[in-house]
């Protein structure tokens, strides 16, 4: 009776140990399809070969979108591109998600405009008739938004193609809700040398400084809106390098940071 007990735990053990196994090579797989990259591989490589087509808009810095219609060109650098606040004290902004995804996309995309209510005063919710503006968000060419609320139908695109990523979502709804680029910041070259050399003719722009809504945070190398060590370059060297230590990592961020969670409340006096 012992050695069958034995064997029966034994037994068990292994199941339980190979079980945990198994698992543990599931979340290896699905991380490799969708979290190995960082947010800025991701977005350079959903938008590498973008061509707007008829009715969108032109990109700047990789995934922002800039208005054609010359009104108001202001990049969200002071309030007035903000999101109005209620007397409960929360932002609701609402969306519409386009029917052409599936499931899993809309499940994707759900959840990071969800996760906004977890850490701050923003609530996205479902688009309702009566709502004069809203964010659209669509599958089209690439991943991209305008920077704030600009008034009406906004679109926001997330390609089907290469968008459709927790952190990508947060990226470009924080392009939405008024932030630009970490590597954009008017205090950037105290924290990262941009190596003009390594970037493509015609990207340079990309690394032109803003008057960002800097909120008094602190440079962040781990912002979702930090791009990577080698964005836009033309020969694969780095065209950011942090200082005063190169060797540090940064722009692989996969979510938001807490940097971006605290720059968010300040923004919004959450
Ligand atoms: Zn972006």
């Amino acid at each position: 009776v012992t050695a069958m007990l034995v064997f029966s735990w034994a037994l068990l053990t292994l199941t339980l140990v190979l079980g945990a196994k198994a698992k543990e090579l599931l979340e290896v797989t699905i991380d490799e399809t969708t979290g190995e990259l960082s947010v800025g591989e991701l977005l350079e490589r959903a938008n590498r070969d973008h061509h707007p087509k008829a009715g969108e808009p032109p990109l700047v810095e990789g995934d922002i979108a800039v208005r054609t219609d010359g009104k108001n060109a202001d990049p969200c650098t002071s309030r007035g591109c903000l999101w109005n606040k209620w007397s409960d004290g929360k932002v609701y902004i609402p969306y519409y998600i386009a029917d052409h995804y599936d499931s899993r996309e809309r499940a994707v995309i759900v959840r990071a405009l969800e996760s906004f209510s977890g850490f701050s005063c923003i609530r996205f919710r479902p688009y309702q008739s009566g709502d004069y503006e809203r964010l659209n968000i669509e599958s089209r060419d690439g991943c991209y938004s305008y920077v704030g609320r600009i008034g009406g139908i906004q679109a926001l695109s997330l390609s089907r193609l290469g968008c459709v990523y927790h952190g990508t979502v947060q990226h470009e709804l924080l392009h939405a809700l008024g932030f630009h680029h970490e590597q954009t910041r008017s205090d950037r070259d105290n924290h990262i040398q941009v190596v003009w050399d390594n970037i493509l003719d015609g990207k340079k722009h990309n690394f032109n400084k803003i008057a960002t809504l800097n909120q008094g945070t602190s440079y962040d190398y781990n912002s979702v809106m930090q791009y990577h060590r080698t964005a836009f370059s033309k020969n694969g060297l780095p065209t950011m390098v942090p200082i005063p230590n190169s060797n540090i990592s940064f722009g692989q961020a996969t979510q938001m940071s807490k940097n971006d969670i605290d720059r968010l409340n300040r923004l919004y006096k959450c």
